[in-house]
Formats: structure tokens, sequence, C-alpha cells
């Protein structure tokens, strides 16, 4: 009897563990473009043909390598439109009398696939993800019994786990964990920063674009100039040209941003990473290699080792230790909706408005514009964690739940209760002004904090500690922020709270 062995859109390597011990000549390979995964969220238009593409190439690619390989393309029309629907028929002409799949990273399709034994009346074998560098019960045994969770500490354990950048006595190489202190650089257009690494839409591309022009006209965002790679031997490319001409820089201006430049000096491959065309471990050796070679400074290869190993290890290890709870966590009490800006990027907020549009255009934002700018503004208004952590869903082309969501809830929102970080990332313009050039271009002025055109993130920022007074008075690392806020005089108080109501009232017309 063959086996059924589905592959979703985000399990797009060879090396997927449920192709393990497969028969090319027994077994069938399922894939499937269906309603119910491509429609849970406003996906942006650009993330379903980076998705879709990817998936056809890697379809015909196994087929070509001999595999028999069922693939549904996308029609609203077509019988099946769920993933349990397409394997439920698979099932019935083939004969097939198991089911073999890679755990998937969302708990939503989690918790549906876990029920398909009993729903579909056949074995169903869900193996491991072995594409993360930490599997869920490392993870789960590193944080046993720890309060907080850190995840430097994490990061550290892992560096010694895989040796990277370890010296052979087990020392971090450049004698320091962590160079991020020398990462804060802005930059003011030297160097020039690469343009993005491109890949012209090939026939599938195009194909694909015209089908979610047709089908998915009213999601977030446009197929215009897509660019992005959607083969294993595309993304490669793209992971050299960074290496080559990027990471040079990457770690002095990791959190720089600028009103010209959407990418600066970031590798732009998590979108790869994250649907498999690329391997995590692979993308830190890389980068380790051009450290040893004297072609990147530690400072940027270790930064970037430690977004990877670090951050994005750490991120899923939380995930799946506090799902589905984690997912409603509110520890803020925020109550108010999403600015439509979010949607449109009208707003006369300079930095937001860039960041917006960019994500708009780009399905892309870099890491410092989704803390910073967006996220921070988020905060700081109080926007439902729930609202914010959708946007973010939607809108970015590497989005999937077990990496957006801890990163909104936990690191941007601080609606865990500060289990992922240690402080609020909250701040007011004044941040902004030194990591970028958007506030000279700005209709609102950053060095006022009280008046009609002064920068509404200011106000905001005094509101938002004040308000969390019970919160974060006693945290160690805010306490000076409270000093600060207590000696200030009374009507310096007043009118800065003052302000901050009035622009709550009207965030619609920031
Ligand atoms: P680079 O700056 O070049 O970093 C290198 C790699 O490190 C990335 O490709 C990514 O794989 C990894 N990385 C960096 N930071 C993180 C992080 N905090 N968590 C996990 N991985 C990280 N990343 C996603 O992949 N998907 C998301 O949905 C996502 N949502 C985010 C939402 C918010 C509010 C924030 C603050 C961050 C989010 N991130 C997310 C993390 C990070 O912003 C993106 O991974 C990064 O911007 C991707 O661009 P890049 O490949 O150019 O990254
Ligand atoms: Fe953003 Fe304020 Fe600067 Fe304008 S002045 S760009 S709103 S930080």
């Amino acid at each position: 009897m063959p086996n059924l062995i589905l592959i979703l859109g985000d399990q797009l390597t060879t090396d997927i563990s449920a192709l393990e011990n497969a028969d090319r000549k027994r077994d069938r390979i399922v894939m499937a473009e269906v309603h119910d995964e491509a429609s849970y969220t406003n996906h942006h238009k650009k993330k379903l043909v980076l998705l879709f593409s990817a998936m056809r190439h890697f379809a015909q690619r196994l087929e070509t390598e001999g595999w028999q390989v069922h693939y549904q393309t996308y029609h609203p029309q077509n019988d099946a439109q769920s993933l349990e629907a397409v394997v439920a028929s698979q099932l019935t002409e083939t004969g097939a009398d198991r089911v073999i799949t890679t755990e998937c990273g969302e708990w939503r399709l989690h918790e549906q696939v876990s029920q398909w034994h009993e729903r579909l009346g056949v074995p169903v074998e869900i193996r491991p993800d072995t594409r993360f560098i930490a599997s869920k019960q490392a993870f789960a045994d590193w944080a046993k019994g720890r309060k907080q969770l850190r995840m430097e500490f994490f990061y550290r354990e892992m560096r010694r786990k895989t040796g990277l950048l370890m010296t052979p006595d087990g020392k971090p190489e450049g004698g320091q964990w962590n160079f991020d202190a020398d990462n804060r650089r802005k930059w003011a257009g030297k160097p020039p920063a690469p343009a993005p690494f491109r890949v012209e839409p090939d026939e599938v591309t195009q194909e694909v674009i015209a089908l979610v022009e047709e089908h998915f006209a009213d999601h977030f965002g446009t197929t215009e100039d897509f660019h992005f790679a959607v083969t294993p031997e595309d993304a490669e490319q793209a992971l050299d040209y960074f290496i080559d001409f990027a990471l040079l820089c990457f770690g002095d201006f990791q959190d720089a941003m600028s009103d010209n430049e959407d990418w600066l000096f970031h590798s732009i491959l998590s979108p790869y990473i994250n649907c498999g065309l690329l391997d995590p471990l692979a993308v830190c050796e890389a980068a380790a290699r051009a450290w040893y070679a004297g072609r990147a400074p530690i400072n940027a290869v270790e930064g970037f080792i430690r977004q990877i190993l670090g951050w994005r290890e750490f991120v899923r290890g939380i995930y799946w230790l506090n799902m589905p709870e984690y997912a409603r966590e509110n520890r803020l009490g925020n109550t108010r909706a999403l600015p439509w800006f979010y949607w449109t990027g009208e707003t006369k907020m300079r930095c937001m408005h860039k960041a917006l549009d960019a994500t708009r255009r780009n399905a892309y934002a870099h890491h410092i514009q989704r803390l910073m700018v967006t996220g921070n503004f988020a905060l700081l208004a109080g926007v439902q964690p729930e609202e914010i952590c959708d946007w973010y869903l939607a809108v970015y082309a590497d989005a999937y739940d077990w990496v957006e969501l801890p990163n909104v809830l936990g690191m941007v929102m601080h609606a865990d209760g500060g289990y992922l970080g240690s402080k609020p990332y909250a701040a007011s313009g004044k941040y902004i002004q030194r990591m970028s050039d958007h506030c000279s271009n700005c209709h609102y002025n950053v060095n006022k904090s009280t008046e009609e055109d002064a920068c509404p993130f200011n106000a905001l920022y005094w509101h938002f500690i004040d308000r969390h007074r019970d919160d974060f008075a006693s945290n160690p690392r805010m306490g000076m922020m409270y000093r600060n806020w207590d000696k200030q005089k009374p009507e310096r108080r007043e009118a800065l709270l003052h302000r901050a109501n009035t622009l709550l009232a009207r965030l619609e017309q920031l």
C-alpha cells in the first residue's frame, strides 16, 4: 500500500522529515494550493506569489527526480478547499492506508492535522521538523524551571552546542558572546547600500502572478516588481549576494533606518529560510565562514548569527511551549482598534508612512521598522494585541504564526507580562531621530512634545509610562524612566498627558 506524504507550502526541501525513507515508486506526495490556507488571513499578494510559485517549482523538481506528485493548483471552485479535503480525496483515489507529514508551524493547522487520524480513519504520522536547530524538546528542557526566559542565555547554549563562532577551547570567538553595542550606527547614505538581490519572474511565477491578481485582488499589497527567489538555487544565490555585498556592514547599520532605502544591509533571507528554500544552520555556517576568511567583521557576523541561532530558534521554542494560551495574552489590558492607516500607509508621521509603504510595496520591512516604528506605535497607543498580531501575520512575506506571534505579542506588545523580554521596547521620537533621517522630512516636529505639530511618539511615550506605572515602576530597567517622569513639573506632565489624550482620541487623523 502506498503512503500519502503531505508537504506543506513552508516545507519546500527534499530534506524534510516527511520524505525520510519514502519510496519514490510506491508513495504519493501531495501538495495543494487551497482556499483555506490562502485566505485565513489577508496575506500580502507577494507572499502568495512567493509560496505558490516556490511550491510549483518544488513539485516540478520532485517529479523530475522520479517522485509521484499530486499537485492541486488554486481555483476558487476546486472541490477540495482545505488540506484535509485534498488528503481525503487522495486517500480514496490511491487506496493509501497511511498519511505522513512533518509537523506544521502554526497551532491552528497543527490542531486540525492532529485530529485527522480520527476524521480520516487512517494513521497519520506527524514527524518532527528537523530544520530547526533546537528541537521542541531541547528547548523545553532548557526552559524548565526558569521563571523568565532570556534569549541571550539560550543563544550562548546554542553557540556551545553547534560550535558556531567558538574557539577550539570553548570560548566565544572575538572574546565576547555579543557585539550588539557596536551595532547602533546611524546611516547617512555611505557606504551605499546594495540593491536587493533580484530574480526576474519566470513563466511559472508569471502565471502565479496572474492567478493572484485574478483571485486575490482584494488582498493587501501589490504583485508589482516581484523579484523574490522561488527555488533553492536562487535562494542560495541570494545568500551569496548578501555575504558578498551586505554582510560587511550588516552589524554597523543593523538598527538604522532611512528615508531613501527600504532594505539597507539586511539579508532579506527570512522568506526563504521560513519556507524551506534555505537551511538556517547552513546560512549561519556561511556567515561564519565569511568571518574566518576575513571577509566580514565579528560584530556583523556575530550579530547576524545571533538573529538566526538565537532569536529565531528562541521565539519558535517560546511559541510551542506556550500555545495556545500564549495567543490570548493581553497583560497590559489593551483595547484600542488598529488604526486604519496601517493598511493604507496614509499618515503624516513620516517614519510610519515609510515603514507602512515599504511593507505594502515589498511585503518586507526590516527589523527596526517592525519593532521601533510600527510596533512601538501600536504599543504606545495601546492597540489590542490580537489586532496588531493579525496585521503582522498578513503583511510580510516571511510571516508565519510561530515566528510572528512571539515577536509581536511578546517582544513588541509586552502582552505576555515580560516572559519573552525583560522590558518593553517603548521609545519616544528621539530614538527614531537618532537612528534615521525620517524626522527631518516629517510634518511633525520631533523636538516638540505638547504642541499641535509635536511628534506624536513623544507625548504617547509619556502617556504609556504614566498609565503603566503599576506594571513597570518596579522593573529595574524602567526605574530611570519613572524618576525622569516624576521629576517633571506637574504642569508639564499634565500638558503631556493632555496632548496624548488628544492624539489617542483622533489617531486616525495622524
Ligand atoms: P536580517 O536582519 O538580515 O536578519 C537575519 C535573519 O535573522 C532573518 O532572516 C531571520 O531569519 C532572523 N531573525 C532576525 N530577527 C528575528 C526575530 N526577532 N525573530 C525570528 N527571526 C529573526 N521574522 C519572521 O521571519 N517572520 C515574521 O513574521 C516576523 N515578524 C516580526 C514582527 C515583529 C513585530 C518584529 C519586531 C520582528 C519580526 N520578525 C519576523 C523578525 C525580523 O524582523 C525578521 O526576521 C527580519 O526583519 C527579516 O528580514 P531579513 O531576512 O532581512 O533579516
Ligand atoms: Fe516619526 Fe516623530 Fe520623527 Fe515624525 S517626528 S518621523 S512622527 S519620530
